[in-house]
């Protein structure tokens, strides 16, 4: 069973500040996780976690992250500023983006960010972007094909498709890049990888730090390049569905640690510094989203119509993403009612949950959609002229504080040529 960070009557409370739909996020659950985080690589001095910006760009949120320890993690000029308002500064912003305009590798070179280069070719466009390669230096790896992790605990499998992913470089582009690097003035480098999204397998980091380790090795071997820092980039997954088993964060720390002391010990590069660029694994089960229920149609399905919809949560529409829902206060009623729960957007995907079982609803009940802390109210927007809802953060005190207003008429008009 999920059970929701917030209860009913805190939330009976929130709804008479705070018209229903919106986000909310738990100011306690983030912060015990970004520690859990950083104790888990506490054994790597210099470990950083830089949070994908793009789960959660809420300044509010980055805030608390950084008071946590995190970096940020940017791939876009508005992101970058972002990161620079709420006060990140020089290496805790890491640029790691792909398909890159000019502009933002200069707001990146003058934020004084760790630049996180997605192609050979970016080299050569970097340095007529800037005027010059800066003296440490990512480059983000693609090693192709399929990849696997055996079946883990409860027989899931991970299984991911590098292969036919736009990001990063080949095996050969790397050294390539390296080399052309070193020649242009880069003393230090660093090496990034994403092969697998939303894991739930305490496999998978350790799994990408061999590849990564060794690959550090032999570029070492092949380039004489300086490698410092190997970032383990996102892909730690949360489990959406009840019957999931969490990672377990400690033992992923201890699984990268074992191919630390097996591969670049050995090999002379004990001082490696690792980091991460999570962006689920920080936010999502820490946020949720609050809907109220409207209507009720009964036609060759059942459906439970609600107040949010697929602008303020689109996961389910275009992944088909399962994400839990609970009734408020109803939690240990019979769940014996099958319905579609839905939103009001022209489109037929658009459904928070398809034949799922709830229990008896009413017209005013609340319903907590579960874990949309990341990628959530981010990848909201406007269709059907639809307006994206609030933010507020659940403090470790119990109050509530608004962190971005809902959208109204007059921002949906604002880009407007009459
Ligand atoms: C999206 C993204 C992340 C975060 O991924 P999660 O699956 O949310 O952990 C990290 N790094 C890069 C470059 C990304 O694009």
């Amino acid at each position: 069973m999920k059970t929701p960070f917030v209860t009913k009557s805190q939330l009976d409370e929130i709804v008479k500040t705070y018209p229903t739909p919106f986000h909310l996020y738990d100011e306690r659950g983030i912060r015990e996780n970004a520690r859990r985080v950083n104790g888990a690589f506490s054994w790597n001095p210099g470990f950083r976690e830089y949070f994908a910006v793009k789960a959660t760009p809420n300044p509010s949120i980055l805030k608390i992250l950084r008071e946590e320890g995190c970096g940020a993690d940017c791939s876009s000029l508005t992101e970058l500023m972002m990161a620079r308002r709420c006060g990140f500064r020089g290496q805790e912003i890491m640029f790691s983006s792909n398909n890159t305009l000019a502009e933002e590798y200069r707001l990146a070179d003058q934020l004084g960010a760790v630049i996180n280069l997605d192609d050979l070719t970016h080299v050569e466009f970097l340095e007529e972007s800037i005027g010059y390669i800066p003296e440490t230096i990512f480059c983000r790896y693609n090693p192709g094909g399929v990849f696997t992790l055996g079946a883990g605990k409860d027989g899931v499998q991970v299984m991911d498709n590098p292969g036919d992913a736009k990001y990063g470089m080949t095996r050969p582009q790397i050294a390539e890049a390296f080399q052309r690097l070193k020649a242009r003035g880069a003393r230090t480098f660093g090496i990034h990888a994403f092969l697998a999204s939303n894991t739930i397998s305490n496999e998978y980091y350790p799994e990408l730090a061999g590849i990564l380790f060794r690959l550090a090795a032999e570029l070492r071997e092949e380039t004489g390049c300086d490698i410092r820092y190997i970032n383990l980039s996102g892909g730690i997954g949360v489990p959406y569905r009840p019957e999931e088993e969490p990672n377990d964060i400690a033992l992923i720390g201890q699984g990268v640690r074992r191919k630390f002391e097996e591969i670049l010990v050995p090999a002379g590069m004990g001082d490696v510094q690792l980091c991460s660029e999570l962006g689920r694994f920080m936010l999502a089960p820490y946020g949720c989203l609050v809907t109220k229920v409207l209507h009720f149609k009964h036609i060759y399905k059942e459906y439970v119509g609600v107040d949010a919809c697929a602008a303020d949560l689109m996961r389910p529409a275009v992944y088909g993403s399962y994400h839990h829902i609970t009734v408020a206060g109803k939690e240990e009623a019979p769940h014996d009612h099958m319905a579609d729960v839905t939103g009001s957007l022209c489109e037929n995907c658009d459904k928070f949950a398809v034949d799922r079982m709830l229990p008896e609803t009413e017209r005013g009940d609340l319903l907590v959609i579960h874990d949309t802390g990341a990628h959530g109210h981010a990848m909201g927007y406007n269709y059907n002229g639809k307006l994206r809802s609030a933010e507020l953060l659940l403090r470790e005190d119990g109050s509530v504080k608004l962190i971005r207003r809902a959208e109204t008429p007059e921002d949906y008009f604002a880009t407007v040529v009459w």
